[in-house]
This record gives C-alpha cells, structure tokens and sequence, in this order.
C-alpha cells in the first residue's frame, strides 16, 4: 500500500490513516469546497518512521511524484528561481485525535534564495518575499533545528528598534533581508544550518513532525485526554496560499457556533495581512470577524455560508482555518470544535432540536465528567468590586487565586494546595501541565482562539485573556493591571464568563445548571437503567442533590456529623469515660445530635432511601494530634486534665490507623456507639412517621471483611430493632478484598451490598487514598498507570473483585441490591462499568449526580 495520497484521491480511506486534518481536506476537496491542492503522509508512515528511526522505503518516491502533480495543479515549480512563481507549501502534523497546538507547522517551505527573487518579481512585493522568507528561517529554525524562540523575537524586535518601525509590517524589505542575514548567523551559532535545497527543507520539516509525536508536550496532552501513546500523526503537504499580500488579503478562525457559549452562528477572528500562525499563536490580537459584516460584507457573508455548509457536512460545530488571498477564500483546515462544557451541552441540544443530529447522539457528544462545571462559581456583578482589568471571556467561569508567573511554579504551589491562578504574557503548549492545574489563566496577549483560550475551553478553566493592560515582569516576578501593581502570590480574582479581572478575593457564588442541561438530562432519563443516589451528610446537600435529580442518599458519613466543634468535646467525652455515668451522658448528647441530623436528612430525601452508615473511622481521629500533646509535654504546657488525654492518645495510637481498628472492628469492641447510633435512626424514622412523613432509613455496615463481623454486628442492630419495634433494611460496604471474595457468604445476611471502592481500590492496590500524591504523579506521567485509579475505577483488579462480589452475591441471596458508593460513582468511565457488571445504583457527591445521571444513559445507549 502506499504511503502518500494527494487530497482528492483518499475516498475510502479513514481518519485513523490520514490523521483528522488530512481526513477533513480530503472531504472538503471532495466536496468542492475551495481548497489548496495537496497530500498526506499516512499516520502509518510516521509509525514506521518512528519505530525504524528511518524513512520507509518508497515514501520519497512517493512524496516526489506528489510534488509534481502539485506543481502541475499549480503551474509553479517547488523550489523554482527565474521565471514564474516559486512552489511554496506548509507543512502540518494531524493526528487521528485533534490536539490543538501540539504539533508543529511550518509555512512558506520550499522558499530559496533565489526563490525569494522569483517571488519579489513575480508579486511585483519584495517585501512580501523576504517576510515569507523571513517566516520560514524563523519556523523552521523553531521547529526543526530547535531554535529557542526567544532569539528570534529578540532579533525582531532589534531590527524595529533599528528601523524605527512599531510593528513587524512596518519593516522594508530591506529591513527584512538583513534579519534574515541575522537569522543565520544565529542559527549557524547553535551549530545548525538552515538547508537552501527545498528538498532538504521538507524532510527536515516532516521528520520533525513525526518526531514531534514524542515531545514532552505531546505526551502530556495525551495522558491528560487518555489518547494511546501508539497511533502516531499524518503530515499534511499543501500549497500555500497567501494572507500577507496586502490589505485584501488576511487570515483567520471561524466557528459555526460559538465555542464559549454554544449560541448558534459564524463567529471567529480574522487579521488583515497576515498568515495564520499569527492569530493560532496570540502574538497579534486579532478583530472578532463580526467587524468583516461591515468592511467586507461579501466576504463575511461568504464565510458564513462555508460555515454552515462545513457544520451541516460535519453534522457538529466546526472550527475552520481560512485564508483570503487577494480577494479570494481558501479553507485550510477544519475539525469538530473544542468547546466549554456549557457550549457542548448547549450544541448538543440545540442540534438535536434543529434535526441535525438524534437526541441519542446528543447525549452521547457532552462528556458527563464535565457536567459538575456548568455549576462552577460565577462572580455576582452585583456584588462585584471596580474591576482592576479587562481582557477577552476566553473560557467561562470564576477563579480566585495567587498569582503565578509560570507553569511550574504553577504546578509546585498547587501541589503544596495552594488555589493558584497562572499569569503569562501569552501561553505556549510548554504551559499545559501549569493550566491544567491553575483555578484561572490570565494572559496579556492572545483572541478568543489564541492557545490559552482553547485549551482553558477544553480543560473547563477559567480564562480571561488578551488583556492590553497587563504587563509583566517575569525577571522581578511582578506584573502590574493597568495602574496597579502586584508580586507573584498576591491573590487576584478573575471571571472568565465576563473578561473581568480583580484585584484581591472577589466572593463567588453559585452557578446554576441551566435550561439547556436540564433538556439534556430529560432526554437522558428514560434511557438509564442505574439509579442515581448522593452522597450527602448534611439536609442541605440532600436538598441539593435531590434538586439535581438524585433518587436518595448512598451513603451518609455519620462521622462527619462528629466533627462539630461543639459535638467533639462529647465525643472526646465517650472516648475518655471512665465511669458508666460520664460515658452515658455523652451517649445521651451524642444521640441528640444524631437523631436530630437524622431527621434532617431524612425529610430534605422524604420517600427516597437514605443509607446510614455507622461510625467508620479510628477514634483517635477524634483526639487532638499525639505530636502536638507531646510536644506540650515537653515543653511543661500540659493542661491540667491532659495529661488524661496524652495517656489515652497515646494507648489509641495506631502506626497503620486505616488498616486498624475502625469500621466494623471498632463498633464490635464499642458496641454502644452502635447501639446509640441504630436507636438514634429509629428514633427518628419513628418522629417522622409520626409527622405523616414517608422516611425510608437504610443502615450499613462499615469495613467488614467477614460474615462473622457482619453477623455480630446485626446481633447488636436486631436487638434495637426489637427494642423499637422497628425493622430496617440492613446492608454491608464491601470494601476490602476479602468482603469481595467472601461475599456468597455474606450475602445471606444483608439487603444489600454498596461497593466502598475508595477503599477497595485503596486495599486491592496497596496505595494509601491519603499519600499516593507523593508518587502518582509521576506513574500517571511515565504511563506506569494509564489513569490515577482514586479516580477511574481500576477495572481489571478492583473491577474484577467487585464482579466476584456481584456474581456470588446474587446467588447466594438473588434479590441483593448492589450499589457504588466511592468516589467512583460520580467518574463516567466507571459508571459505565457498574451499569455492565449490573448494579442496582451509583451514589456520588452532589454536583457529581449530573455526571452519573449522563453517564448511565450514555451507558444504555
Ligand atoms: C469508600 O471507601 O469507598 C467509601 C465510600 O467510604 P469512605 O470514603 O468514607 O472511606
Ligand atoms: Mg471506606
């Protein structure tokens, strides 16, 4: 089979071998739209490439014959001086999976110098040509030979200084010739040559594309949107067309809808004069193409047509790379856009409604990971203070954080858990790791489709960019908002929704979900078969939850209810009793707290189950920290009475406290602290039933790992229920492997089971939930594990345990409910997973209820 195919020759062939970009030129030449004619080099050259560290046999021969046919299309010779016009082409990478800014692009390749002359003649633009040229030396030197940037921009700028210009279109050709002398030597000086021979030229450029695959950049954005590591990039050769020839010609982006909020209609950027690198990269600030309406409107309405035309081609939102040559359209790339999480809810909806696509499909395009965002916080303009500036709304959403001046400072404060937001006078793809874990991002410089922008868009980031009067000092790690000034750490606030950014803590509220959401998740009902349940310890969370579609509580953490500062003290009092009389009082105490929250929760979840867990955690949570009271006794300052304490501490100190005596061990040894807890529920149920309320109580069994743990702790719960005259549906966590594989004999003796896969994943992998950062980081990076499995149920152990459970579960006792109460619940990927192991529900925290709800119908579909 062949390696290279010219655009108009690639029917029958797919994505996954000419990369997305070759994919979409092929059927927009196709399709007759107005394309520059061109090839591809197959995804399958680059992994041959990659594997042999050479060229495969034939691809040159290929690639040459192609290169005629190009020259015979466009009446110009690839690397031609003297007559007529010199053949230039770009050269771009394009991998199956778009990956916006990560790979590299060379433009105006083939130039020469004897090149540049043809091309001055020929345009009757000397000036034109050495830019082209310059362009290109700069590029290439960039991409190919490793260049640093900044020697070239420092150059450019010099030759301003010199000529007296403000911006680079000031610059004569003359001006433009010498830079390109000094772009040279500077190359010459790193001990690299940039290559005259035009053939040279493109395998330097197509080797680096391939290559590029490897960068650290590359890897990072992959592991970042789980992309494999082994399907590699097609290279794209076109024959240029040309945006810098004068004022009637330009460059620019365009989306069907807009990529921020999903509203319906062209929208983009466009810059006179110039090629498109120019509006990709942000270095020039770009006019919204709204602004052509007026100036052009033949044009604008031209592009607003191949808008539509492209999106009812695609059948989704496309963003669209175009360049107007002397008058003239061409489209140079298209795909499907990136967008926020509330445009793709918003898209979706709204394309389904238009027909375009089925309300199946719709529900299928919006990731359900991303739905707790559309709740993210939002600055009250009301409330809001004097904003100190203002850029573009290039990703919506409200931040507040310290100031950062780089991606890993960035990255070294957030790990210390400091919120941070990253401030850059532009962002590059060596940025990515520091947005992905900033709250906000701020740039000087950069439109609403600059790299900062989409990638924020994609990330769910906060983003305000382009804001003129930002303006750094990286050296002083300063920077200064209009009139004022600030040092890196200083906190600042920012609204990506609106392009305010603030000076100090602005408070944020609340986001609201939105009708477009709401219609999404009503088309979504019918079609899941999992229940969705919360995770909810308070009757506001329950309320929250419940408005946002959950059908009751999965799991409610009777600890947290502990925690009060003026509930500890009782709690602290139960732990120290030394008498049955202290002990009593604070079991009355402690049962009033109880009851009370119970009834809560229970009316905010009136006529949905509420699952009760019992204590779980080691006492010695409750105490005040060994180090601190040893440190007092040191030091003589022991209270009189802690002394007391120290001694207990000290006797309840455990080395391995989450492998220790917690969960069902501690309220076998304890068992008032159940029994408080079941009479306390029953209690409750009862007062409310007494109401004429529908209370519907559930109680669960903490960290049991065998049937005789469980079996003794009911015999302490059946004797409250005697007590009460009130029976509950009990159930068990399976939470360590053993409850997993053990579990036909514990089925027997439960209702129901919930899969605790916090600890599960915790116990079956052997990494402590509280620690795993010190290391985590760097296995998800080195692709030891292809996803942080705190997160993403880790299917092939945890998974497998949890079908052992689910499986010898249900025949030991067939009408046993299963459900999923870790993290877990709320990960699409993993509800996905319970919905094929067949549970009965998932529980997450609240705002991730929007995320099980998607994902279980996106499961069904
Ligand atoms: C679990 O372990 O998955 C669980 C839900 O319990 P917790 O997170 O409270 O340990
Ligand atoms: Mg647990």
């Amino acid at each position: 089979m062949g390696w290279v195919y010219a655009f108009s020759e690639t029917e029958g062939l797919g994505k996954e071998l000419l990369g997305g970009k070759g994919f979409a030129l092929a059927e927009m030449t196709r399709l007759g739209f107005p394309v520059p004619p061109g090839f591809t080099l197959t995804t399958e050259a680059c992994r041959a490439y990659l594997e042999r560290g050479a060229f495969p046999e034939g691809l040159w021969d290929e690639v040459r014959a192609q290169v005629e046919r190009l020259e015979a299309a466009t009446g110009k010779r690839f690397g031609g001086g003297g007559e007529g016009l010199p053949l230039l082409v770009s050269v771009r990478s394009g991998a199956p999976v778009s990956m916006p800014g990560m790979m590299d692009t060379i433009l105006n390749l083939g130039l020469t110098p004897d090149g540049v002359q043809a091309l001055a003649e020929a345009t009757g633009q000397p000036r034109f040509a050495w830019d082209s040229y310059r362009r290109l030396v700069q590029m290439y030197g960039e991409v190919v030979l490793g260049i640093e940037a900044e020697g070239f921009e420092r150059l450019l700028d010099r030759a301003k200084v010199l000529a007296g210009a403000e911006r680079d279109v000031d610059l004569s050709a003359s001006d433009l010739e010498r830079l390109v002398g000094e772009y040279r030597r500077l190359i010459e000086a790193a001990g690299r040559r940039f290559p005259d021979d035009p053939w040279q030229q493109l395998e330097g450029a197509v080797r680096a594309v391939f290559e590029s695959w490897n960068n650290p950049r590359a890897r990072t954005y992959r592991r970042l949107y789980e992309i494999p590591d082994d399907v590699g990039t097609a290279v794209n050769v076109q024959a240029m067309v040309f945006g810098n020839l004068g004022d009637d010609s330009g460059t620019g982006v365009g989306f069907s809808r807009n990529p921020a909020t999903g509203e319906k209609g062209l929208y983009g950027e466009y810059l006179k004069n110039a090629q498109g690198e120019d509006v990709v990269a942000g270095v020039r600030t770009p006019q919204p193409l709204e602004r052509l309406r007026e100036s052009d409107p033949g044009l604008y309405d031209e592009i607003a047509d191949v808008a539509a035309r492209l999106e009812a081609h695609f059948r989704d939102m496309q963003d669209f790379e175009f360049t107007v040559e002397r008058g003239r359209l061409y489209l140079l790339q298209t795909r499907a856009g990136k967008r926020t999480p509330e445009a793709a809810v918003r898209i979706a909806v709204e394309m389904a409604e238009e027909g375009a696509i089925a309300r199946e499909e719709a529900l299928l395009r919006v990731d359900a990971n991303t739905l707790p965002s559309l709740l993210r916080a939002r600055i009250d303009p009301e409330r809001a203070p004097e904003a100190a500036a203002e850029g573009l709304p290039a990703s919506p959403g409200a931040a507040v954080g310290h100031a950062v001046l780089d991606a890993e400072t960035a990255e070294s404060w957030a790990g210390r858990g400091l919120p941070v937001i990253l401030v850059r006078p532009e962002t590059t793809p060596e940025d990515i790791s520091g947005m992905y874990i900033a709250r906000g991002i701020l740039t000087a410089r950069g439109g609403m489709t600059s790299h900062a922008a989409v990638v924020a868009r994609g990330m769910g980031v906060p983003a305000v960019v382009g804001v003129a009067a930002l303006s750094l000092n990286l050296e002083e790690r300063s920077f200064r908002l209009g009139e004022r000034s600030f040092k890196e750490g200083d906190v600042i606030s920012l609204d990506g929704t609106t392009g305010k950014v603030f000076a100090g803590e602005v408070a944020l509220s609340e986001g609201g979900s939105g009708e477009y959401l709401h219609r999404l998740l009503e088309w979504a009902e019918p079609h899941r078969r999992l229940g969705v349940r919360a995770n909810a310890d308070t009757p506001a969370d329950a309320r929250r939850a419940r408005e946002l579609g959950a059908e009751g509580i999965g799991l409610v953490r009777t600890e947290h209810m502990f925690f009060d500062p003026e509930r500890i003290p009782w709690v602290r009092a139960l732990i120290l009793a030394e008498t049955e009389k202290e002990e009593r009082e604070a079991l009355e105490r402690l049962f009033a707290f109880q009851r009370a929250d119970f009834m809560g929760l229970l009316e905010a979840m009136d006529g949905l189950p509420v699952t009760v867990r019992l204590l779980d955690p080691p006492l010695h949570e409750f105490l005040p920290p060994l180090v601190e009271l040893e440190r007092k006794e040191a030091a003589g300052e022991l209270a009189p009475g802690e002394a007391k304490v120290l001694a207990q501490v000290r006797q309840l100190h455990e080395v391995n406290p989450m492998l220790g005596f917690r969960g069902v061990r501690l309220l076998l040894v304890r068992p008032e602290i159940l029994r408080m807890q079941v009479a306390a529920l029953l209690s409750a149920t009862r007062a409310l039933r007494e109401q004429g309320r529908d209370p519907r109580p559930e109680l669960m069994i903490p960290l049991v790992s065998t049937p005789e743990e469980v079996e003794q702790a009911l015999a302490v719960v059946r004797e409250a229920f005697a007590e009460f005259d009130l029976e509950l549906p009990v159930g068990t966590m399976i939470e360590t492997p053993r409850a997993a594989l053990v579990a036909g004999s514990i089925a027997p003796l439960v209702d129901f089971f919930s899969f605790g896969t916090n600890d599960l994943t915790q116990l079956t992998i052997g990494i402590s939930r509280d620690d795993a950062g010190h290391f985590l980081p760097r296995y998800l990076d080195a692709r030891t594990f292809a996803h942080d499995p705190t997160e993403r149920l880790d299917e092939a152990a945890v998974g497998r345990l949890l079908e052992i459970a689910v499986r010898e579960g249900r025949a030991a006792r067939p009408d046993l409910k299963l459900g999923i109460c870790g993290e877990h619940g709320g990960e699409a990927r993993s509800v996905h997973f319970a919905h094929r192991v067949g549970l009965d529900y998932v529980s997450a925290s609240p705002f991730r209820v929007l995320t099980a709800r998607l994902a279980a119908a996106q499961a069904a579909l």
